[in-house]
Parts: structure tokens; sequence; C-alpha cells
């Protein structure tokens, strides 16, 4: 379900400097979905983040593991589709048997209080047992916000960045870049 096609051999670290080709490559072992790690990729609009997702899903594809892609909204939208047929845990069970789950652009919308709380559940079902890859444009002192700082915020960061590599990226947008050079 990767929207593009995007490979790392096309990810240019000489644009983006603030992560590099060896800590990307560091994590083609796969070590970190054997260990049931997670990877957040966190930063403003156009900096790679989905880009590096969808490549290293792809190389975990091809290394034989199982990756699904989701966007947030739409993952959360599954969620709660499920949850109103009573099929919730059956979704969640279905979810949790690829290697990694992809949850693209976390916290760019807010969501409904049974949204977070499926989210919740997600995220507790893949704790420790699956992986997740994630990309959001906030930084998790800005999440309690995200999640009206109702009693699910801390614990979703809570699982979500024990046992997972956290990548702050910056730098300008790629996409504004390749616009000025048009
Ligand atoms: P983000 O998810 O951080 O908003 P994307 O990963 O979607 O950004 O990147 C926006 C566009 O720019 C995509 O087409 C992506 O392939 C491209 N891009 C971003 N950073 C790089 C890079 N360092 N090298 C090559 N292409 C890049
Ligand atoms: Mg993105």
């Amino acid at each position: 379900g990767f929207p593009s096609d995007k490979r790392l051999e096309g990810f240019d670290y000489r644009h983006q400097t603030t992560i590099t080709k060896r800590q990307v490559s560091a994590l083609l072992d796969f070590a970190f979905l054997d260990n049931r790690e997670n990877l957040v990729f966190i930063g403003p609009p156009g900096v790679g983040k989905t880009h590096l997702a969808i490549g290293i899903g792809q190389k975990a594809i091809e290394a034989g593991y199982r990756v699904l892609f989701r966007n947030a909204l739409d993952l959360v939208e599954e969620l709660e589709l499920a949850e109103m047929k009573g099929e919730l845990k059956k979704t969640l069970h279905k979810l949790a048997k690829v290697d990694a789950l992809v949850i693209d652009e976390l916290g760019y919308l807010p969501m409904s209080r049974q949204a977070r709380y499926a989210l919740f559940q997600l995220i507790n079902r893949f704790y420790e047992h699956r992986s997740l890859i994630i990309t959001t444009n906030k930084d998790f002192t800005s999440w309690g916000e995200f999640f009206h700082d109702d009693n699910v915020a801390v614990p979703i960061v809570d699982r979500i960045i024990h046992h997972s590599h956290l990548y702050l990226l910056g730098g300008e947008s790629y996409r504004l870049k390749q616009k000025t050079l048009s």
C-alpha cells in the first residue's frame, strides 16, 4: 500500500544533512524489526520523512519481512469503523500480522476521542510485539496537546518512544527546493 515508489537509492543526503546514510544503512540489517523496535521520523513538511519510511519499508519487504503502509487518518478511520462494527479486536489482530506498520503523518490533524482511543488500542497491540514506523510533524512535547491531554496521550507516547529510534529531521523542504529550481 505504499502511496508511491520511493527508493533509498534515490535519497539525496547532500540535501538532507540532518540524517546520514550511515544511520539509515545501519537499519538495513533489520535488527530493529527482529527486536520489535520502532522508528520515528519527526520534522516539518518536505524533509523526506515519508520517503525514508517507504524506502526502508521496501528494503524490509525485499528482505522477506511483511510491511504495511497506512496514512494515519485512513488507519484511524479503519479502526473506528471496526470499533463501530464490534470488530476492533479482529482488525487489530489482522494488522498485527505484519512485522512493521508504517503510520504516515501522525499528528497532522486533530482526532476525535474515539479515534484516539482506537489508536491507543493499536499501539498497545504492537508494543513489544511488532514494529511501528511513524512519520510525524509533532515532537513528543506537543503530543499531549495533540491528544488533548486526555488519559491516552501519556501512555501512547510512552509506548511509542520506549524501544525506539528517533530521527529529528530538519532543513528546508525538498518540494520547495524543486520549485525554486524550476
Ligand atoms: P515529508 O514526508 O517529510 O513531508 P517527503 O518524504 O514526502 O517529505 O518528501 C517530499 C518529496 O521530496 C518527495 O517526493 C520525496 O521523494 C522528495 N525528497 C525529500 N527529501 C529528499 C531527499 N533528501 N532526496 C531525494 N528526494 C527527497
Ligand atoms: Mg510525509
